[in-house]
């Protein structure tokens, strides 16, 4: 039953008894190849593996073919914790943080106290579908990391936010990282179909309440180290054992950059000639470092003046600022 996890999955379930719907998730090795690229603090490590693994888990929830790309932004230590899934469960994930704040002395993990100590700071939800035309914006949902005097302290809260708000579907998320992987579980309630009757209603709320106690027996160890089949098996087999669990066959999820020269190029153009030939005179070259891969990209005078006599061949095609690299 306790298989140590060998591969980064998702797992998708539902019960028999009650309309929820579970997700467990499990990343090492993607979860690795994210903390290779880039040297993070433990708090920072530790956020953005939480974010990494509700990302994750929040793709599994939708029916969306396209782009699911999360970012936390704030004024305080961090700046920004960004990670983005696709429909094939591809991802990858960075952050921006101060590299002079004194992280040995951090003791409190908390998105309030390196986010936004001072107030203010949001996560920013974007569903960019992959067919989207020219002009068409992205959906994008917004949940204040600081409401009032409330302030939001973890990814999962502001995860919970999100779905309450903008999908209206109560959902609780439980979420690990250390530096070895990250995993979360999640369970939904879905919406009801109408047409049941009052006692039905009662079995639902009260089978609702069983499973958010069980889910809440959940270990971060357990979340770290045991594969999502079996994980889902050891916290609701009670559950099978009266009505059954039913679930559907695992997901991969890989680590994947989607930067390219192309999206680079399209960047510059957006820049403008003017802005491009004043880096050129200051430097002989225009470079671009990939935030997520480490990708180095580099254009001389040639390859610029390349990208602007292409520009005013496709002219009106910029993509958003969000979408670039
Ligand atoms: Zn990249």
């Amino acid at each position: 039953m306790t298989n140590t996890t060998t591969q980064d999955q998702l797992q998708v379930f539902i019960f028999d008894s009650c309309p929820v719907r579970g997700e467990i998730v499990s990343i090492s090795e993607s979860w690795q190849t994210i903390l290779a690229r880039k040297s993070y603090p433990a708090p920072v490590r530790q956020l953005l593996g939480d974010l990494v693994a509700a990302g994750v888990l929040l793709s599994g929830t939708l029916k969306f073919n396209g782009s699911l790309i999360i970012q936390a932004q704030g004024h305080g230590p961090i700046q920004l914790l960004v990670m983005e899934c696709n429909a094939d469960l591809s991802m990858r994930a960075t952050a921006k943080f101060d590299e002079n704040y004194n992280w040995a002395s951090q003791s409190d993990y908390s998105l309030k106290e390196l986010l936004n100590p001072q107030g203010g700071g949001q996560l920013v939800i974007t569903l960019d579908p992959a067919d989207r035309q020219p002009g068409q914006q992205p959906y994008q949902g917004i949940v204040a990391l600081h409401d009032g005097h409330e302030a939001v302290k973890s990814i999962a809260q502001a995860i919970m936010l999100y779905m309450k708000n903008s999908e209206q579907l109560d959902t609780r998320i439980w979420l690990a990282s250390d530096e070895r992987s990250c995993g979360g579980l999640l369970i939904q309630r879905l919406p009801d179909h109408g047409g049941q009757q009052q006692i039905d209603a009662n079995l639902t709320e009260e089978s609702w309440q069983r499973l958010q106690a069980l889910s809440d027996t959940v270990s971060h160890a357990e979340l770290l180290t045991i594969a999502p089949k079996d994980l889902m098996r050891r916290l609701f087999l009670e559950e099978s054992h009266h009505h059954g669990v039913r679930s559907f066959d695992p997901r991969n999820i890989r680590f994947a950059c989607r930067c390219s020269r192309l999206k680079v190029a399209d960047m510059l153009k957006m820049l403008g000639e003017l802005e491009i030939n004043s880096i050129l005179d200051e430097q002989g070259q225009v470079e671009s470092r990939c935030e997520f891969c480490g990708q180095n990209y580099l254009f001389d005078a040639v390859d610029c003046k390349q990208v602007f006599s292409a520009a005013n061949l496709t002219d009106g095609i910029a993509r958003p600022p969000e979408a670039k690299q």
